[in-house]
């Protein structure tokens, strides 16, 4: 089934929330070899996610995982507190957000800790608008959409993004196919 052109959503550019380069080169990720999509929450602390600016959030981030020895922000997307969708890792290059996933894999992570804090629906349209774009990009069906804790033992990303998983799936589905499914015809044998 063919999918609907999807736009790529605005987003805040590494150059515009001030990336540093990646202190060390990262392996590629070609297109085709990525089979998932996996949504993570950062699991900040939400005082600080609330008293930083998302730019400076995302900044905090790359500062972060650099700190503790990786080569660059370890998600590939992020979406702020507000909504807004920030560039992470760059998406043709190898995260580092899910162990052994990682080589197949698009990580995006949503600022701050969902256990506790409320996923806003501007942020769920936003990451909704998101996914249906990484769908169409690297030709995924909105099924390869998993939450972190499907992959490992982990409560990533919160049980208040979790819950809307399938709801968020739902809605790509829709965004990729909106005239529905096509007529189902039982395969004939000739
Ligand atoms: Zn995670």
């Amino acid at each position: 089934m063919t999918k609907a052109i999807q736009p790529k959503p605005s987003m805040t550019t590494r150059s515009q929330w001030g990336a540093t380069s990646p202190s060390c080169t990262l392996p590629n990720l070609a297109k085709s070899s990525v089979t998932q999509i996996i949504v993570h929450h950062c699991a900040s602390n939400n005082t600080s996610v609330t008293n930083r600016t998302e730019n400076q959030h995302q900044k905090w981030l790359q500062d972060y995982f650099k700190s503790i020895g990786y080569c660059d922000l370890a998600y590939h997307f992020n979406i702020g507190k507000s909504g807004t969708i920030l560039e992470g890792n760059p998406s043709n290059k190898v995260g580092y957000h899910a162990g052994n996933a990682n080589s197949y894999s698009i990580g995006v992570s949503v600022h701050g800790n969902y256990e506790d804090r409320t996923f806003t629906a501007t942020q769920e349209t936003r990451l909704i608008n998101l996914l249906a774009w990484l769908c169409y990009e690297f030709n995924l069906e909105p099924s390869k959409i998993v939450g972190h804790r499907d992959v490992s033992a982990t409560a990533c990303p919160g049980k208040n993004i979790y819950g809307r998983l399938p709801s968020i799936r739902t809605s790509v589905v829709a965004k990729l196919y909106p005239n529905g499914p096509q007529p189902f015809f039982e395969p004939k044998e000739m």
